[in-house]
């Protein structure tokens, strides 16, 4: 019980919550996301501590055979 628990919490921490390569905050709310024609999400980050801006992208759908 106490690994799956970790297990997701680690999922969630690279899944929505990166951190700013510039200062190592960790951010929580994306300022923008958006759907990609790959089958992929872009999320769109600015961070709260340094201003840091950057994207990143997570694949939702099985590569097209
Ligand atoms: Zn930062």
């Amino acid at each position: 019980m106490n690994a799956d628990i970790a297990r997701q919490a680690h999922h969630l921490g690279s899944f929505s919550r990166p951190y700013c390569p510039r200062c190592g905050a960790i951010l929580l709310i994306a300022e923008q996301s958006a759907f990609n024609l790959n089958g992929g999400i872009r999320h769109d980050w600015a961070c709260d501590h340094c201003g840091e801006e950057f994207a990143t992208s997570v694949r939702v759908l099985p590569p097209q055979a």
